[in-house]
């Protein structure tokens, strides 16, 4: 601080480290870099986890001995009693019900601050003294015409702490800082926005945060600061995706009739109605010059991968290069055998095209991927299925047209962008695992949603039953008439192998060995993990599906898109280890054929929440509703984080909560991106300035400043 004509001017600013307050130097400084404390700023959005109130004044006749009181009065006397031992400090206080006496023991300090004529308040323990009311060391403060000064003395924030930083310490470092609120917290809209909308000023909502009076004014805080939060996140989305549709150009797919019906020969069977609209949304999508960005929702099975085939060939059709992007390398190989088995019957039907399709994973190296790299440069490839490895600087495309990623929640934004920086593709992300529409709008804000709900004719429902641990002997006996009649089952596990820790569930190579050698001797049962060899993978994967293996011991290396009909059953062993979303997604694993499917839940223990919670799997096998149960029991953080998603963290908001803040300010973000996209005029400076500190200069903001 400064003075400046004898009135102190503040010299903080939102970006100043922390280490300049007052109270912090280098050593603490760290300690709030490792609270996520660096600046000024995050300082004022390091909000309280709780709040404690002073308790309400009462006059002085309603005094209780051996309560908890709090007085404001007039000091009427002081006397300083140095000769007691120890010595003590004495205040008489008055209003207009009675007087009490207030002592301090050691109270030498307040000879310099308490004089008669003062107002104060205090708060204490009451106790009766020589037949006369009296309150011992209590908290005080000398009250003046500061509205806040109330709670900054008897109540305030209760601040997530540490071990090395107290939230009492934390509190006196940010208390002297919210004097310079009103210089260093600008406002974002106009009065007439706050009026409508019912939100305080933002200066109010900071100071109210760290130091409410009361509980109202806690809530009120609470709700501007939330909704200034869900604003900014979706202002970023509203203008990323303005920034797609207006800046980027994409190519220009036509789809007429002719390459329509060519397209569809290649699949065995009519498209669902689902299907078909979602492929409507695609073309007319892919026809303009504008990207697309289509994020595609369907249970397990509901037939997203023809979809997207229809996509990629659509794409191929206009002499288009399609990248396919799969999680794992299990998953790339079998998208890209399906791929395949499409084309090659198809081709045997008479349908007059090679489309050429390679597999390119983390395992090939050395000249083979060298000739490869060069084949696809040279625009000779026109379909690259692979993972991650898609995404090496060395593989260049001759005209890439589209990219297909499948199970999103598994890659996130920043590699989505990457893919799409080197030219502008069409992109459709598929995703099983279904989204409740709130998380879909927050956490892909700057993607069009389509969404398959019924699955493919025929498919009948799995059947889902706990066992107990009693049962499952009769369970085994049920799954051996099944592998005697040629049919194949899955055994998944929690993990792989166990450790020193929580041996109460078995792990997948134990129950493989037991599997195996006692219980199903009589079959072939391999076991199937993610530490493997690419190859061995491979090979264990080719056999299953050719029926070679009946039994596969595996984790959750089957999650997500492995296609065998063949495999009716499916064991999943510590089920309650597993989220409701995850334990469907296992379960889609079968159920893909015409076949009546089994999936059977094996507890870890016997607990009645764990036994609660897998009810619902055996009642409901619609993936949108157990993923919204799921939702309630768990929060959202458990299905994916926004920062998985190349988003910053919410600190105060919470998206199921706050749902109706989130649609408000979404609405009003989409707006306000629409109306100014840059964030150009006067009036939107310091939105702007708030958004390029929240997401830095990944909107592309900052160079058309
Ligand atoms: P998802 O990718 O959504 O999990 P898939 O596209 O892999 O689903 O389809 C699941 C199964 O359903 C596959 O075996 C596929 O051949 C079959 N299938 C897809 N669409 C249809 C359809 N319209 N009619 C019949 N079977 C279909
Ligand atoms: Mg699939």
């Amino acid at each position: 601080m400064i003075k400046v004509d004898g009135k102190q001017k503040s010299m903080l600013e939102l970006s100043m480290p922390v280490r300049f307050l007052k109270g912090v130097g280098p050593a603490r400084a760290r300690v709030f870099a490792e609270l996520g404390v660096e600046t000024v700023s995050d300082l004022l959005e390091y909000f309280p986890r709780d709040w404690e109130f002073a308790p309400e004044p009462m006059k002085i006749e309603k005094m209780k001995p051996n309560h908890t009181v709090t007085i404001i009065g007039l000091v009427e006397s002081i006397d300083y009693q140095s000769f007691r031992r120890p010595p003590v400090f004495e205040a008489l206080v008055s209003d207009e019900t009675g007087v009490c006496r207030i002592i301090w023991f050691h109270g030498g300090f307040l000879r310099n601050q308490l004089r008669p004529g003062q107002v104060i308040m205090a708060s204490g323990q009451a106790s009766l003294y020589k037949y006369q009311l009296q309150m011992t060391n209590p908290k005080f403060l000398i009250v003046d015409e500061r509205s806040s000064s109330q709670a900054e003395y008897f109540g305030g924030g209760v601040y997530p702490a540490c071990s090395k930083l107290s939230s009492r310490q934390i509190k006196r470092i940010i208390r002297p800082v919210l004097d310079d609120v009103p210089e260093l917290v600008e406002e974002f809209y106009d009065d007439g926005f706050l009026k409508k909308a019912g939100l305080i000023s933002r200066k109010d909502a900071f100071v109210w945060i760290h130091l409410p009076s009361d509980e109202e004014k806690l809530a009120r805080a609470k709700r501007r600061l939330k909704y200034d939060e869900l604003f900014l996140m979706q202002l970023g989305l509203a203008l990323r995706r303005f920034r797609v549709k207006h800046f980027s150009s994409a190519m220009s797919m036509r789809c007429g009739e002719k390459i329509d019906r060519r397209i569809r020969k290649r699949f065995p069977f009519l498209l669902t109605e689902d299907q078909d609209n979602v492929i409507d949304e695609i073309v007319a999508d892919m026809a303009k010059r504008e990207p697309m960005n289509r994020l595609l929702q369907g249970d397990v099975g509901s037939g997203k991968t023809v979809v997207a085939l229809y996509a990629a060939l659509l794409a191929v059709a206009n002499k288009a290069q399609v990248a396919i992007m799969a999680p794992t390398e299990i998953l790339a190989g079998q998208h890209f055998l399906s791929i395949e088995r499409y084309l090659r019957s198809s081709r045997k039907a008479g349908a007059n095209s090679k489309v050429k399709s390679v597999l390119m994973t983390g395992g090939l190296t050395g000249e083979k991927r060298k000739v490869l790299l060069s084949r696809i440069k040279r625009g000779e490839i026109d379909i690259v299925v692979g993972t991650v490895a898609l995404l090496q600087k060395d593989v260049v495309f001759s005209k890439l047209g589209l990219v297909i990623i499948d199970e999103q929640h598994k890659f996130g934004v920043v590699q989505r962008a990457q893919l799409r920086k080197r030219a502008t593709p069409h992109c459709l992300v598929m995703t099983a695992t279904p989204i409740p529409r709130t998380l879909a709008m927050t956490a892909f804000g700057d993607l069009d949603v389509s969404v398959i709900s019924h699955c493919p004719p025929g498919r009948v429902a799995v059947v889902t039953s706990r066992v107990d641990f009693g049962n499952r002997g009769k369970a085994y006996e049920f799954i051996r008439e099944h592998l005697r009649a040629k049919k194949q089952a899955y055994f998944v596990y929690p993990r792989i192998a166990n450790g020193q820790q929580d041996d109460d569930v078995r792990a997948a190579t134990d129950g493989w060995k037991e599997l195996a050698e006692e219980i199903f001797g009589e079959f072939s049962v391999e076991l199937l993990h993610g530490q493997m060899s690419s190859p061995k993978k491979g090979q264990i994967m080719t056999e299953f599906r050719r029926g070679k293996i009946n039994v596969l011991v595996t984790t959750i290396v089957v999650e997500v898109g492995v296609d065998v009909p063949n495999a009716t059953i499916m064991v999943i062993e510590g089920a309650d280890r597993f989220g409701l979303a995850q334990l469907h997604q296992l379960r889609g694993r079968i159920g893909r054929g015409e076949a009546k499917s089994y999936c059977f839940l094996f507890a870890g223990t016997e607990g009645e929440t764990a036994k609660n919670r897998l009810e619902i799997m055996t009642r409901s096998n619609d993936g949108f509703e157990i993923a919204e149960h799921d939702l309630r029991l768990r929060g959202p953080g458990e299905l994916f984080s926004t920062r998985q998603h190349g988003l910053p963290d919410l600190k105060i908001a919470n998206i199921v909560d706050d749902y109706e803040l989130l649609v408000m300010a979404r609405r009003n973000a989409f707006e306000l991106a629409w109306q100014d996209p840059m964030l150009a005029r006067a009036e939107h400076k310091s939105i702007r300035r708030a958004l390029l500190a929240k997401f830095g200069d990944s909107l592309g903001l900052a160079d058309v400043a």
